[in-house]
């Protein structure tokens, strides 16, 4: 299994240390040529509208959409699952337009603008999943075929899955717990 991470900008090099952490083969993507025998790529966590507009110049916004159409797994965290969502508000930069989910960008209030959390996560177990919000996204509706991972006490979606893709509001990487990251290599190794 080859897993690679969008390395435009961003919180990429944690990605990849988790993934070397679990053994397994993780490199940055930043060619197109870079995504061909990919099992399942990372889009992290930074500023959407830079990554988004690095991924005009890199030429690689097509290629990443040919490749999740050929059931290339996607997981976007923070920045990364604004850039999946197909619908936005709050000034938007330019998406994938893969995931039927309507995000809000830095929707937290601002004293709530970054902060930390336990979550309750079904799909990972009963432990609570200790998760860090940094100027983060909200999903505020989610279409029929996504699969809601996890809400926040009062009710706000912060984690989703449509299938092949997989998206948190959070930065799974900034903690030891790789739960998440276990989660996603599992779909991608078709295990759910
Ligand atoms: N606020 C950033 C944005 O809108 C996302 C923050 C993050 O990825 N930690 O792009």
């Amino acid at each position: 299994m080859k897993i690679g991470v969008l390395a435009a900008q961003g919180a990429f090099a944690e990605h990849i240390a988790v993934l070397h952490k679990l053994k397994i083969d993780a490199v940055p993507v930043r060619l197109p040529r870079e995504l061909a025998g990919l099992d399942g790529l990372i889009i992290p966590g930074g500023e959407s509208t830079t990554i988004s507009k690095l991924m005009t110049d890199y030429k690689l916004r097509e290629v990443i959409k040919e490749r999740a159409a050929q059931g290339m797994v996607i997981f976007g965290t923070c920045a990364g699952m604004i850039l999946l969502a197909k619908h936005g508000i709050n000034g938007y930069p330019e998406t994938l337009k893969l995931m039927d989910i309507t995000v809000a960008r830095n929707a937290f209030g601002r004293q709530k603008e970054s902060f930390e959390t336990d979550l309750k996560i079904p799909v990972l177990g009963e432990k609570p999943f200790h998760a860090v919000f940094i100027r983060a996204p909200l999903i505020k509706t989610v279409g029929e075929k996504v699969e809601v991972l996890a809400k926040l006490a009062d009710g706000t979606i912060i984690a989703a899955r449509e299938g092949k893709l997989l998206g948190a509001s959070f930065h799974p990487e900034l903690t030891d717990d790789a739960r998440f990251h276990e989660y996603f290599l599992n779909i991608v190794a078709g295990k759910h």
